[in-house]
């Protein structure tokens, strides 16, 4: 068990930090005003290898780790707390990883090395109308139809609608195949988002505002097959290994936005007086500051643990799938609330101030919520995930 970076790896950090801090951090607040993430930035977080860090450098990618990619996150997480921009590093990043892996080889070569220069967006639609955590429920199909699948069906609050538009990107996208089978019969596949047959339309979020969310309705949409991730029917399994990648991404990005409310709090409560004393001065506050340091320690590490699993799973070693699932759950259970605890707290510290647009802690509130409320899992189907390991399938609700 190793609990420093290698060499590599704090360099990757240092690079990271020194980028996002003077190119990331002082248009925080003007993604979340324009709604929208400058390119001329994204491009360059490729040109670093920051986005789509773990691509393969034969699709043009820098052929990172899983333990980089989580320290980008943390960095980006930290750089642009409205999270607008962890959101699209973690989508382009985690399901890029999960073509990488199981796209066919037409596809990662028209697609990723676009993605690897922050050229094209790649994002995920599994959620729909009926809802996002029962899967197998979905009603998005397609029929096999000589060498293509054809789509039907709608998608909901699916992030990156417009950029994946703009960029002539799309989603990896869960569909039924064979209904009878259920979760077993469902089929994973990139779907360009201007194909023919598609519409699109936007949803006003209280939050993340650099990042659009939508909705994706399909109508006889042309899959080619070389579209497939993976095995034709062995989509949900897929998805479920894409989740743990995304996953700890979302985790380590929290981790960054929890970090960075402690940094702006103890600035903040080293300089604010309050009856003759600065604020670090009174237990009430300093004591919230050392547990949160210790909370953010803690889930720092448990998502270092969990990239670390999988990264020993990709290059093929001695780990188990239920120790990633319970790692990765445990990370995406209580990071993102954890940065919800921070973002507060630090707020309470900041008096009236914090109400006021002249901070960016109401920008972080509203960012860090939507992984709380539910983007990349809701937080009881990682304690599902959590129990079905421990307890056994036995005891989950649906069994
Ligand atoms: C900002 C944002 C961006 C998103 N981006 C994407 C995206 O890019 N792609 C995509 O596919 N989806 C996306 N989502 C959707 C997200 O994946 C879903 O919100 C999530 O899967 C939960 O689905 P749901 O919202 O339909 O809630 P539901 O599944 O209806 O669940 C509602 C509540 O019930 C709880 N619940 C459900 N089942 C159980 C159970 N068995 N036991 C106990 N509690 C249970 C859940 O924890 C949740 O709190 C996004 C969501 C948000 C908020």
């Amino acid at each position: 068990m190793n609990f420093s970076l290698s060499e590599e790896e704090k360099l990757f950090q240092s690079t990271a930090h020194e980028f996002l801090k003077s190119n990331l951090a002082p248009i925080a607040r003007e993604i979340d005003t324009e709604h929208r993430i400058p390119e001329d930035v994204l491009r360059k977080m490729g040109d670093l290898g920051i986005l789509g860090t773990t691509i393969p450098e034969r699709y043009g990618g820098p052929g990172g780790t899983m333990t980089m990619a989580s320290i980008a996150a943390m960095e980006v997480g930290a750089a642009d707390p409205s999270m607008a921009t962890a959101v699209y590093f973690l989508l382009v990043t985690g399901w890029s990883h999960l073509t990488a892996k199981l796209g066919s080889e037409e596809l990662r070569q028209s697609l990723l090395p676009e993605v690897a220069k922050g050229r094209r967006f790649l994002g995920i639609a599994t959620t729909e109308p009926g809802g996002g955590s029962d899967l197998a429920a979905m009603k998005t199909n397609a029929r096999k139809e000589k060498g293509r699948l054809v789509l039907n069906g709608e998608k909901i609050y699916i992030s990156g609608v417009s950029e994946a538009k703009r960029t002539g990107g799309g989603h990896l996208t869960l569909m039924k195949t064979d209904p009878a089978l259920k979760h077993r019969g469902l089929t994973f596949a990139y779907v360009p988002i201007n194909s023919g047959g598609i519409e699109t339309s936007v949803l006003q979020n209280m939050g993340r505002m650099g990042i659009s969310t939508g909705i994706i309705s399909y109508r006889d949409v042309d899959v080619p097959e070389g579209n497939i991730i993976g095995e034709y029917n062995k989509g949900f399994f897929h998805a479920m290994l894409g989740f743990n990648y995304a996953r700890t991404l979302v985790s380590a990005a929290c981790v960054g936005a929890a970090q960075w409310a402690l940094e702006t709090g103890a600035d903040y409560i080293k300089k604010r007086s309050a009856f003759g004393s600065p604020l670090a001065k009174y237990e009430a506050v300093s004591f919230e500051y050392a547990d949160l340091a210790v909370q953010i320690e803690m889930v720092r590490n448990q998502v270092l643990k969990a990239a670390t699993l999988l990264d020993e799973f990709d290059r093929g070693g001695d780990v188990s799938m239920r120790d990633i699932n319970i790692a990765v759950s445990s990370c995406k259970l209580t990071a993102p609330p954890l940065a919800l605890e921070a973002v507060k707290k630090v707020m309470m510290w900041h008096g009236a101030l914090s109400y006021t647009k002249d901070t960016l802690l109401e920008m972080a509130l509203r960012g860090v919520l939507s992984y709380v409320v539910g983007a990349e899992g809701a937080l009881n189907i990682m304690r599902l995930v959590i129990v079905r390991e421990l307890l056994g399938p036995e005891y989950l609700p649906y069994r």
